[in-house]
C-alpha cells in the first residue's frame, strides 16, 4: 500500500515530502505527487507516474517553494497509474488539495451528483470527489467544511487536506488506513508510517479511526468524530529506522529475498510446538470440531500475495485434502461469491492494509 506525508514548519516543505516519500517506498507505489502552498497562498501541484525520481527531477527543475505541503505515493485502486490520476487532487477553484490512501466506496453517486452540478473531473480516481465536495460544501471555514464532507463519504481512508484560504494548517483524518503525526518544534509532520518521520522526531501521535487532527506549526489538536477534543498520548518511538530501511542491500527486493528464511522462521516459529509435531493457533480459540466443520477454504489476496495464495493452495490441498480457491481480492468483492459459514476465508496482505483485500474480508464475513 501507498503512502502519505505532510509538512508544516519553517523549512521548505518539499524537502521533507520527497525524503518522507522515499522512506515509504517499501510500501509500493505507481506514481507520486506533492502540493505546496506557495507565494500568495497559491497551491502548486507537481505529480508524475512512475518512480519517485521522476517527481524529484520535476521538483528540482521547478522548485515548489513553501513551508506547508502534502505528498502522496499512489497505488492505484480506481483508474490506471497515470500523471492525471496521481495525487494530490485539487478542487476546481484551486483552494483545496487532497491526498488519500484507501477507497471512497460511494464515489460513483457523489461523482454523478457533482457532475450534475457542473464540476469537471480530471481523473478517473475515487479520490477526486473529495476535492470537489470540499469546494461544493465550503462555508468559509476549513475545519467545519472537512467535517461535513466526511459525513458524506463512505469507505476507508487516510486523508490529508490543505486549503489556500487557511494556509497555516493541514487537516488529516483516518479510517482503516494508518496515519501518524510527528511532533517537532515549530514544525510538525504527517506520515502513513514512522520510517518517514523518524529522522526528524521520535515523538508521535498515532491517530485512531475516526480521529481528525488539525496540524499547525506550533500545535496539533486531535478531535473525535463528534468534534470533541482528545487528550492524545505521545507515543515515543524507541526502535531504530534501520529495520524499515534496506539493511545494507542494494534493493528492497534483494533484501526481501535474503530475509525469507528468517521471515518464515519468525512467522511459523510461534505456531509450532517445541517437538515440532503440533500446530498451535491459540489466539483463534478453535476446537477440533470447529476446524472439521470447514468444507472449503478461500484465499483472497492481491498481487504477490495472490501468488503466495496459489502456492498455499498446493500445500493445503495436499496435506488437508480440502478444496482451496484462490481469488483476486478486487474481483472477489464483485463476484457474488459462493462463500458460506462452512468456508474458511484466509486473506493475505503484505502490509496488512491492502484496501481491496480488507474490503474482500468484510464481504467474506458478510457471507
Ligand atoms: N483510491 C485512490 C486511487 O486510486 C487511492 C489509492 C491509494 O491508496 O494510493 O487513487
Amino acid at each position: 500500500m501507498c503512502g502519505i506525508v505532510g509538512y508544516i514548519g519553517f523549512n521548505q516543505a518539499s524537502d521533507f515530502l520527497l525524503d518522507g516519500m522515499a522512506k515509504l517506498e517499501y510500501r509500493g507505489y505507481d506514481s507520486a505527487g506533492i502540493a505546496v502552498i506557495g507565494p500568495e497562498n497559491v497551491i502548486k501541484i507537481q505529480k508524475k507516474v512512475g518512480r519517485l525520481a521522476n517527481l524529484e527531477a520535476i521538483v528540482k527543475a521547478d522548485p515548489n517553494e513553501g513551508t506547508v505541503g502534502i505528498g502522496h505515493t499512489r497505488w492505484a485502486t480506481h483508474g490506471r497509474p497515470s500523471d492525471m490520476n496521481a495525487h494530490p487532487h485539487v478542487s476546481e477553484d484551486g483552494k483545496f488539495a487532497v491526498v488519500h490512501n484507501g477507497i471512497i466506496e460511494n464515489y460513483m453517486p457523489l461523482k454523478e451528483e457533482l457532475i450534475e452540478k457542473g464540476y469537471h473531473f480530471k481523473s478517473e480516481t475515487d479520490t477526486e470527489v473529495v476535492a470537489h465536495l470540499l469546494e461544493d460544501m465550503y462555508d468559509g471555514d476549513f475545519v467545519s467544511t472537512v467535517r461535513r464532507m466526511l459525513d458524506r463519504v463512505d469507505g476507508a481512508y487516510a486523508l490529508e487536506i490543505i486549503c489556500a484560504d487557511e494556509p497555516d494548517k493541514i487537516i488529516c483524518t483516518k479510517k482503516e488506513n494508518p496515519l501518524v503525526i510527528g511532533l517537532g518544534k515549530g514544525e510538525n509532520f504527517v506520515a502513513s508510517d514512522i520510517p518517514a518521520i523518524i529522522n526528524y522526531t521520535r515523538d508521535t501521535y498515532i491517530l485512531n479511526d475516526g480521529e481528525l487532527a488539525i496540524v499547525t506549526r506550533d500545535n496539533v489538536s486531535v478531535f473525535d468524530r463528534a468534534g470533541h477534543a482528545i487528550d492524545k498520548e505521545v507515543f515515543h518511538v524507541s526502535w531504530n529506522a534501520e529495520a524499515a530501511e534496506k539493511g545494507g542491500y542494494e534493493h528492497f527486493m534483494l533484501k526481501e529475498i535474503h530475509d525469507q528464511p528468517k521471515a518464515v522462521r519468525d512467522t511459523f516459529g510461534t505456531h509450532i510446538s517445541e517437538d515440532g509435531k503440533t500446530v498451535i493457533f491459540d489466539e483463534l480459540n478453535w476446537t477440533a470440531d470447529d476446524v472439521a466443520a470447514f468444507n472449503k477454504i478461500l484465499i483472497v489476496a492481491c498481487g504477490t500475495a495472490y501468488h503466495a495464495g496459489l502456492v498455499t493452495k498446493q500445500y493445503i490441498e495436499n496435506l488437508a485434502r480440502i478444496p482451496v480457491n484462490v481469488e483476486i481480492a478486487s474481483e472477489y468483492r464483485y463476484s457474488n461469491p459462493l462463500t458460506d459459514d462452512k468456508t474458511l476465508c484466509i486473506v493475505i496482505s503484505q502490509s496488512g492494509e491492502t484496501s481491496d483485500t480488507l474490503a474482500a474480508l468484510k464481504e467474506a464475513k458478510r457471507h
